[in-house]
């Protein structure tokens, strides 16, 4: 039931540009928190990279399928009042992923040690104890990385310097497959056991192994999906922000941050209509935050110039599709490697042309919810990692098409035979349109690359350095992208915020 709660005019006010997850987390953690808040979204729907595309009766997640740390939402949902369970379910994923290659069998990355040391020994015998080991790095990093550090923010960089001797300790400068390869003889296993720093745009041979905490997080918490779709969550937060007061603008691109006197006083749309402030925080990319919205104002340039310097994750291609069947043998979730791993991956990071191979992530929600397609049928997305549009300039409205048939060759060759046949509909996203429709910088897919010196007090502050009533939430802060990640994010910047309210 949607109960209406009247505004308290002495609130202070808020405003959050951008309805991504990182921003609807901290609209809630506002609102609950006593700022009468207001949140801003340039497109026709909440969600940023967690859009829905509704085609012929296939509903389509457009970004985030794989929902790690549920404990996370619940917190929201809680310090609102409010119990999860009435506004979203959650449905557990096993296996987690089924990982396969051309030239070796599956091997299902499942939540049981047995089937888990079962399936390594029939790899190599060693790399069973090696994992083990590889387990409880992971763990203690997850510890230290994500249960410690993932949602306070690092304004200072004697915060940076306190947190060192941890990190030392953790080799935290060795990368993620570095770290893995210590643990793990077989190929193919590395490769099991370092991919996930790609979920979150990090790239496994340069990528700080810190990143080796997505593994543990994933055992400890599982990998759930939400009833409905990634969709169904952004809606429940979206009421749940409603039910206690909060207010959503959709269609409401923002233009500018009026500043006066070093302080953000208001929010100005592209129509010209105006929302006075006390504090602001943006959600959306941040290279377009300060060099557009601010754009106006020294810090927003100074900010800008100093930020395009950084080095981007890369762009995806997404691919989003509707069969008249349900394949058989699709797992929810299916990481599909292709012949090469790190000259693939060096290639995504780094070159000014598509490879002739990819690797692939193949959603099959349908496998957890048949509710996303029309009955006997299945909907589904395949996206393949891409440089972004600094590195490979393309033309997509040329390269796009061919691409897409590219893929749905080798897909139907390998994985869905038939594929083609039965397709009813597909659209596909690209890097300009990560540009265009998220202003997101060269398109990247997910903001500021992870390495480590552009991580925690490297990364752009939760509160900006010189506009004290103006801050950032979101991928491109602290802790960084994922979903996770996000909501860390608005953890860490809504500390700040409601410290300031209750000054
Ligand atoms: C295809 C894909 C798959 C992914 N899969 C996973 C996954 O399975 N699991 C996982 O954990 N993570 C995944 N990620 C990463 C994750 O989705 C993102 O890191 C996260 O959702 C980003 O959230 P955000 O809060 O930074 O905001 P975003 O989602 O980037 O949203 C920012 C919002 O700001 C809005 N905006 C921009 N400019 C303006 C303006 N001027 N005025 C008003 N509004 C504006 C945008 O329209 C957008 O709605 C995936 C990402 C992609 C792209």
């Amino acid at each position: 039931m949607n109960q209406s709660v009247s505004p308290n005019p002495a609130a202070k006010r808020a405003v959050v540009i951008g309805a991504g997850f990182g921003g609807l987390a901290l609209a809630i953690r506002l609102q609950a928190g006593g700022y009468q808040t207001t949140l801003l979204e340039k497109r026709d729907k909440p969600g940023g990279r967690a859009y829905v595309y509704e085609d012929e009766g296939f509903t389509f997640d457009a970004g985030p399928t794989v929902i790690t740390d549920p404990s996370s939402l619940e917190e929201l949902f809680s310090l609102a009042g409010k119990n999860i369970a009435d506004y979203v379910e959650l449905l557990p994923v096993a296996p987690f992923y089924r990982l396969c290659w051309e030239d070796a069998p599956p091997f299902d990355y499942v939540n049981d040690q047995a089937e888990l040391d079962r399936q390594i020994h029939a790899r190599n015998p060693a790399d069973v104890d090696g994992y083990r080991r590889f387990l409880e790095y992971s763990k203690a990093v997850f510890r230290e990385g994500y249960l410690k550090l993932g949602s306070v923010p690092f304004l200072s960089f004697r915060d940076m310097i306190q947190a060192g001797p941890q990190l030392m300790r953790l080799q935290a400068w060795r990368s993620v497959y570095s770290m893995v390869s210590r643990f793990i003889q077989d190929p193919h296993l590395r490769q099991v056991f370092s991919f996930h720093s790609l979920l979150v745009g990090g790239n496994p041979f340069a990528t700080s192994s810190i990143y080796t905490l997505i593994h543990a997080l994933e055992r400890e918490w599982g990998v759930w999906f939400p009833r409905g779709g990634t969709g169904a969550l952004v809606q429940g937060m979206v009421k749940l922000f409603e039910d206690i007061g909060g207010k959503v603008e959709l269609n409401a691109p923002v233009a500018r941050i009026d500043i006066q006197q070093d302080r953000a006083r208001a929010v100005v749309l592209e129509d010209g209509r105006q929302f006075p402030l006390d504090a602001v925080a943006s959600n959306a990319d941040v290279v377009h935050t300060y060099a557009k919205l601010m754009g106006q104002h020294p810090r927003g340039q100074r900010q800008a110039r100093s930020l395009r310097r950084k080095r981007f994750s890369m762009s995806l291609f997404v691919l989003y599709f509707g069969l008249r069947r349900v394949p058989e043998n699709l797992q929810h979730h299916t990481v599909c490697f292709g012949p090469r791993y790190r000259e693939l991956i060096q290639e995504i990071f780094s070159q000014d042309t598509l490879s002739e191979d990819f690797s692939l992530y193949l959603h099959a929600p349908c496998v957890t919810d048949p509710s996303l397609a029309p009955p006997g049928c299945s909907a589904h997305y395949v996206l393949a990692p891409v440089p972004h549009l600094g590195h490979a300039p393309l033309d997509w409205s040329v390269e796009g098409p061919r691409y897409r048939d590219r893929i749905l060759d080798y897909l139907e060759e390998h994985y869905i035979p038939g594929l083609r046949a039965d397709l009813v509909t597909s659209r596909f996203f690209t890097p300009e349109d990560f540009r265009d429709e998220l202003n997101a910088h060269l398109g990247s897919a997910f903001s500021l690359e992870p390495i480590l010196t552009q991580s925690a007090w490297f990364r752009p502050h939760n509160r900006d350095r010189e506009i004290s009533n103006l801050y950032i939430v979101g991928a491109g802060t602290h802790p960084g992208a994922g979903v996770p990640g996000v909501i860390g994010s608005a953890k860490a910047t809504a500390g700040l915020m409601l410290a300031e309210v209750n000054a």
